[in-house]
């Protein structure tokens, strides 16, 4: 982050695939801002409840403490008007409000930092991460590396046949992947292999 003269509220957003590194790095810029003795709040949505609901942990073991929210509203309930910096993982999953509300509070003079995946399993702009980073003053872009052929990844493959949107897990349910060794419609493939065994079988 640049020096900055007064309060001047700042939004910061990090995006990439799963496994590129991005609690790791919100994780590292809020534990600076506790260092600095500014007064931080953390909020994760209840959605991602891989390990554990009260910190944001990641995939190399590092964590923080952080408050569980549904959405931005919950965010802004939960909000302490004395707070300076605000930290918010898995922004993906806070729903459209996010985008005002953070901009608001940029606003206000606050420091908005800002995780998410920035594409979905189908490699779709995972929204409301594209408005964010319309709306922000720095973007980090994160890329993981290809468990294909060790590549620069900008990709989260699902390895699992399932066509929701949001199916919460880590390894063993996604990998990164590179452009190239990404295959968007493995999960279908997957799903449509499974129903023509069962048919074998059954027959
Ligand atoms: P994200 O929040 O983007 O999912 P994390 O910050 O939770 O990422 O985890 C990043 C860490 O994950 C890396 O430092 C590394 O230890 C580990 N890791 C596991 N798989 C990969 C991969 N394919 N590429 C890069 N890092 C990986
Ligand atoms: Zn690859």
């Amino acid at each position: 982050m640049n020096a900055m003269r007064g309060n001047l509220g700042w939004i910061e957003v990090v995006c990439g695939p799963m496994f590129s590194g991005k609690s790791e790095e919100l994780i590292r810029r809020l534990r600076r801002a506790e260092i600095a003795r500014q007064r931080v709040q953390i909020f994760k949505p209840v959605i991602d409840q891989r390990y554990a609901t009260d910190h944001i942990v990641s995939h190399d073991d590092g964590r923080i403490h952080a408050e569980s929210v549904n959405n931005s509203a919950d965010v802004q309930a939960k909000l302490d008007v004395r707070t300076e910096v605000i930290g918010i993982d898995e922004a993906q999953f806070l729903g459209d409000g996010t985008v005002d509300f953070v901009v608001r509070l940029a606003d206000m003079g606050k420091r908005i930092i800002i995780a998410g995946l920035d594409t979905d399993y189908l490699g779709r702009p995972f929204h409301p991460m594209p408005e964010l980073l319309a709306v922000a003053d720095e973007i980090t872009k994160t890329l993981a590396i290809c468990m294909q052929c060790g590549n620069p990844a900008k990709h989260t493959q699902r390895l699992i046949a399932n066509e929701d949107l949001i199916v919460v897990g880590a390894a063993g349910m996604y990998e990164a992947r590179c452009r190239r060794c990404f295959e968007p419609d493995l999960a279908a493939k997957e799903a449509e292999k499974r129903k023509k065994t069962q048919l074998v079988s059954a027959g």
